[in-house]
């Protein structure tokens, strides 16, 4: 390996778990990991989440998802360390705690200066096609592009992303724990309090008990919420949602009618705020009618690309507002930093999700167990080098 400054380029072999079509398991190959370019870092990754996200582009994708291109690295949820920069970086140097990010925050467009959203469009149309801003991806397996999934790729021990789709986080930070602000904590949890705005003493309805779902909780909690009432089909998620500050629970599989009834009956009106962390366009709607009509806000954070939800006109008439969540509103570059030390000044539970920890080659178990509800998140830890504490 030979060192040129800051620029070292030599390409790299790891392992990666590569996604060859969609609907397959994912299979552990060797890859290579190119050198960064102008304006890239190289990372180590240290440790992923496994995010519904993930599972939904691998297995739905081309019907709830839209088809992108294969052979893929997924992953989206990571820490990792800097390992080395190209060209023209400026802000990152080998060695740097960092946290990758599928939404960037270029920090100069007109998006990034405006205060009322934090949907940056640098690199977008390339990188939501898996590659980075030359077209290429930095990743190949076996003599073939593999494309980085929303141009992160975090299942595999390195990858390169674009040095605007990067947050550089304390040096004392735990990876194996704020990898989980990389997507589902940061997006509950701000779907919670940055999009929905929740009130002090309001009451919440949160729908789907995942990791999305249990943030969403504590960021109602952290707002001041009187009421929060989990909704999950599994009722085993509730013992947790309850840790997390649920007041109570609902499964609407043991309910004799409609869950948007019972919820209304339950709040003599309906919830102040509902939140929906399923992904699925039935329970977008029940959400919605599960508010109050005069004045309830329903926030929609599961995904979903191709189906359409239906609004019963009369239901927004009356005063509700519907709206929609992309990683919980924080603009990325500078939430996540921020994010690491609320989890390190003891505000924000991390650890508490973490339901197994997993090798790479076990990769396609954490698929399993969240599949059938078994897991919060599996952490899949990519090296041996770094863990917490
Ligand atoms: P998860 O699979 O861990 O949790 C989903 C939960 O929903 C499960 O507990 C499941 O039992 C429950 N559920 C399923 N059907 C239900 C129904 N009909 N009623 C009530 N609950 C039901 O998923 P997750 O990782 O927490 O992600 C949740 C959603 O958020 C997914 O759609 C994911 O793609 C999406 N997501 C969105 C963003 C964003 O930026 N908006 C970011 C991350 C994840
Ligand atoms: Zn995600
Ligand atoms: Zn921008």
């Amino acid at each position: 390996f030979t060192s040129i400054g800051k620029c070292r380029k030599f390409v790299i072999k790891c392992k990666a778990a590569v996604a060859w079509e969609p609907r397959k398991p994912l299979s552990i190959e060797d890859v290579e990991v190119a050198p960064p370019k102008v304006h890239e870092v190289r990372i180590k990754i240290v440790a992923t989440g496994v995010c519904h996200t993930d599972l939904e582009y691998l297995y739905g994708a081309g019907k709830a998802m839209k088809f992108r291109p294969f052979p893929l690295v997924l992953g989206h949820e990571a820490a990792g360390i800097v390992e080395s920069v190209g060209p023209e970086v400026t802000k990152f140097s080998p060695g740097d705690k960092v946290i990758p990010l599928f939404l960037p925050q270029c920090g100069e467009c007109e998006r990034c200066r405006s205060p009322k959203t934090n949907q940056c469009r640098k690199n977008w149309a390339n990188t939501q096609v898996g590659v980075l801003a030359d077209g290429t991806s930095r990743i190949s397996c076996k003599g073939q592009q593999v494309y980085q999934f929303l141009g992160v790729s975090s299942f595999s021990q390195y990858t390169v992303v674009p040095d605007t789709s990067l947050a550089k986080i304390r040096s004392d930070a735990p990876l194996d724990k704020v990898c989980l602000l990389g997507c589902g904590v940061s997006t509950g949890y701000g779907a919670a309090i940055n999009t929905g705005k929740v009130e002090k003493d309001s009451s919440c309805a949160v729908f789907g008990l995942g990791a999305v779902g249990l943030a969403a909780i504590m960021g109602c909690k952290v707002a001041g919420a009187t009421r929060i009432i989990g909704v999950d089909i599994n009722t085993a998620k509730f013992e947790k949602a309850k840790e997390f500050g649920a007041s109570e629970c609902v499964n609407p599989n043991q309910c004799s009618r409609p869950i948007q009834e019972v919820l209304v009956d339950m709040t003599g009106g309906g919830v102040d705020y509902a939140l929906e962390c399923v992904g699925s366009p039935g329970v977008m709607s029940a959400a919605l009618e599960s508010t109050i009509d005069a004045w309830g806000t329903c926030v929609i954070a599961g995904w979903t690309e191709t189906e359409a939800m239906s609004v019963v006109v009369e239901k927004i008439l009356m005063g509700r507002t519907l709206k929609g969540t992309y990683f919980g509103g924080w603009k990325s570059v500078e939430g996540v930093p921020k994010l690491v030390d609320d989890y390190m000044n003891k505000k924000l539970k991390l650890d508490e999700f973490i339901t197994n920890i997993l090798p790479l080659d076990q990769i396609n178990v954490a698929f399993a167990d969240m599949t059938s509800g078994n897991s919060i998140r599996t952490v899949i830890s990519l090296s041996t080098e770094e863990t917490s504490g």
